[in-house]
Parts: C-alpha cells; structure tokens; sequence
C-alpha cells in the first residue's frame, strides 16, 4: 500500500505516479482554506482549495456525496497543532488515525460536499458548516474550528479518489439512488441542507415532489436552483423542539394512506412492522442497497427491486428524529423500505466519535 501522508503527498505525488502506486477508493487530501462566506446565522461555507485536489471526486454529479474532515485539535496556548501524517491507504485509513496520540491527532468528523469544483485549473470544494453552539457557547471541534476558520488554515480531507471512482457507487458515500422514482421526497435538518440543496441543483425537470428543510431560524433559508418541480419548503424552527416542524410536514406530503397519495395506488399495501432502533446505541442508517434480504421478504413488493418504483423518499438528520419520521413513513403510511433512505447524520447529546 502507498504511504499517503495528509500532510504531503496527496498534494505532492504527481497524478500518475499516484495512479500507478494502486491507491483505493478513498484519499487523503491536504487541503487549505481559500474563502470563509458567512451564508446566514447558522451557516459557514469554507472553500477549501490544494492543487491534490484535482484528484478528488467522483464521475457525475456529486448528490450527498460525504467526507470526513479531520481538524487540527487545539494547544493548551489556544494555537492550532499541526496535523500529523498517517497511512490513508483506503482500507486501514482510519485505524490508522485512531492510532495516532489523541492529543495532537484532530478530530474526526463527517461531511457533504456542497459542491465541488476540481478540474478547475485551482480546484476547489465547498463544504457549508452548521455553527451549532450550546447555551454556554461550547461548540464541537467541527463547528468550533469552522467559526474561526480564515483562510489559509489547514485540515485533512478523506474523499474519493476521482481516477478510482469511476461511477458515483464505486465510492461508497453517496447515498441517493431514486433508481426509476420521478416523485420523490427530501425531507432534512439543518446538517442536511448542503445535501438536499446539492441533490435539488441536479433533478431533471421531470421529477416532482417535495423538499422539506428544517433549519433553527428563518434567517438560514437559502435560495435554492433546480430545474425539477420538486416543491421546496423551508421550516423555520425559531426554537421549537428539534424535528417537530419536519415531522408535521412530513405527515402532510405523505398523508395517509401514505401508499396511495405518493403511487396513486388504490389499496394501501399492510403495513410491515419495524424494529425500533435504539439510537443511543446504534447508528440509525437504513438506506435501501443495506436491506437484509429478510427484510426484503417483509416489504411490500417483495419482488420489485429497490429503484423501481415510482416513488422515492431521503431522510437525514438529527437520530432520534429521523427514527420518527422512519416510523410514519415505514409503520404508518406503508412506504416500502426499498424506496426509503434513512440518515442519522448526528445525534443530540453525543458527540461523533
Ligand atoms: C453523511 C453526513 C453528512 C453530514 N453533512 C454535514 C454538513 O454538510 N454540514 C454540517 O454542518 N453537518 C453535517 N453532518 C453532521 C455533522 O457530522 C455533525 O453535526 C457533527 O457532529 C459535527 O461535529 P462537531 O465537532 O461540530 O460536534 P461533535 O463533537 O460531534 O458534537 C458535540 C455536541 O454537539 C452536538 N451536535 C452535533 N451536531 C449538532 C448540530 N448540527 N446541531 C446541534 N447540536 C449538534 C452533539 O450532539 C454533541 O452534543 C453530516 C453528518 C453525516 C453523517
């Protein structure tokens, strides 16, 4: 395997030589911040830029294309400390991090890419950070980092490698995959918006539905580009309970019979009993490519294979709240599982390990 380094050679291994060298799927990307745009109270759009960055991507549009970004921990003198090198050969890249010392490694976190802008002659990614602080200020390492960050600064980017990645699935962090469905619904938080609104900017003028965005306030409402007829709704939380707004919207874009309003079918389907997930425990991330096969049986059409039918449903968001809303459109409204992806992107009280 290729030795890597964060900190040098992904930005300055020559393209071929990298290629030749058998490196996986995923890369590490020693990257810099080029532009920091405050896009609203709660929002930080960093643009990172390094020549490496060239190599990163995958063929096509981008969707919810994830990433891990790896920010420098902070010294006892409040001073940034340099991120050390590790072996990000794609298999073992992130053993190899945790057995970096966990003083000075940086913190782990994951991702969209916003957008992506790499075979420009100075390639480049967005990334929007939420800016998420508690009643006494305290923020995350991510979101800490992204307040503060003036360019120049520097962090880790683990993503695809582009001469790799020759379809979207070769790399495994794109989730959306609405096979044949032309009605379909986005339904997210505010860790969300950057994949949804990612999602939107590529739908064909086809496809119709809704898009849901629940954000903590109406300042953060962005302005959205797609060319689809896809309905956007931003929910404006201005401090209700988190999820609250999303779910009731959710209720009234799939109403009941849940089946029927979204297919036109005239019988709604029995509706499959789910197992409940323990969020605490476990990471909720049930998309329809992970389905067991006995979980398959169980559906509604158990013979259609995911992506073929008319509807399709992406949820992401805060655990416990994705759980309920899993719960309606599974449990209650009769959605098949092979039509739904369900994100747990963070969760309250629990910082991403
Ligand atoms: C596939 C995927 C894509 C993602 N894309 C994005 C993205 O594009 N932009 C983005 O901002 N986030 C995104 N996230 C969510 C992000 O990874 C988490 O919010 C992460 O916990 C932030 O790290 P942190 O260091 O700031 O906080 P952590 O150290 O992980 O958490 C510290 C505390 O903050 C809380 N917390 C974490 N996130 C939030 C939040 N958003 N609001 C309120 N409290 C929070 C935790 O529960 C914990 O109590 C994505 C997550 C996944 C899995």
């Amino acid at each position: 395997m290729t030795q890597v380094s964060t900190r040098t050679g992904v930005t300055e291994a020559p393209r071929k030589a990298r290629r030749a060298s058998g490196a996986g799927a995923v890369m590490c990307f020693d990257v810099q911040v080029r532009r920091v745009q405050r896009l609203s109270e709660n929002f930080q759009r960093i643009t990172f830029a390094g020549p490496g960055l060239s190599e990163f991507g995958v063929q096509g549009q981008t969707h919810d294309l994830r990433i891990k970004v790896v920010v420098p921990s902070v010294a006892a003198d409040g001073t940034r400390i340099p991120l050390p090198a590790f072996d990000c050969s794609d298999t073992a890249w992130y053993r190899n991090w945790l057995q970096l010392d966990s003083a000075v490694r940086g913190s782990m976190r994951t991702y969209t890419v916003r957008a992506a802008r790499c075979s420009a002659a100075e390639p480049e990614i967005d990334v929007d950070f939420v800016l998420h602080f508690d009643e006494e200020g305290r923020g995350g390492p991510a979101s800490s980092w992204a307040a503060a960050a003036k360019p120049g600064d520097r962090v880790s980017i683990i993503g695809p490698n582009a001469a790799h990645c020759v379809t979207a699935e070769s790399y495994g962090g794109i989730e959306w995959r609405p096979g044949m469905a032309r009605h379909i619904l986005l339904a997210g938080d505010e860790t969300a918006v950057p994949a949804i609104t990612a999602i939107l900017e590529s739908l064909p003028a086809d496809v119709t539905g809704h898009a849901l965005l629940e954000v903590p306030a109406a300042t953060d409402e962005q302005q959205v580009s797609t060319e689809s007829s896809v309905r956007v709704t931003w929910l404006a939380r201005s401090g209700r309970p988190h999820g609250e707004l999303l779910e009731a919207a959710v209720r009234e874009a799939v109403a009941l019979p849940g089946w029927a309003s979204v297919d036109g079918g005239p019988v709604p389907p029995a509706r499959p009993l789910i197992e409940d997930v323990n969020v605490d425990e476990t990471i909720l991330w049930e998309t329809p490519q992970r389905l067991g096969a006995a979980v398959v049986k169980a559906t509604p059409n158990p013979e259609t294979p995911a992506g073929a039918l008319p509807f399709y449903a992406w949820i992401a968001g805060e655990a416990a709240m994705v759980r309920g809303l899993r719960r309606y459109l599974v449990s209650e409204a009769g959605i098949d599982r092979k039509q739904v992806a369900f994100m747990g992107y963070w969760r309250a009280g629990r910082a991403e390990s």
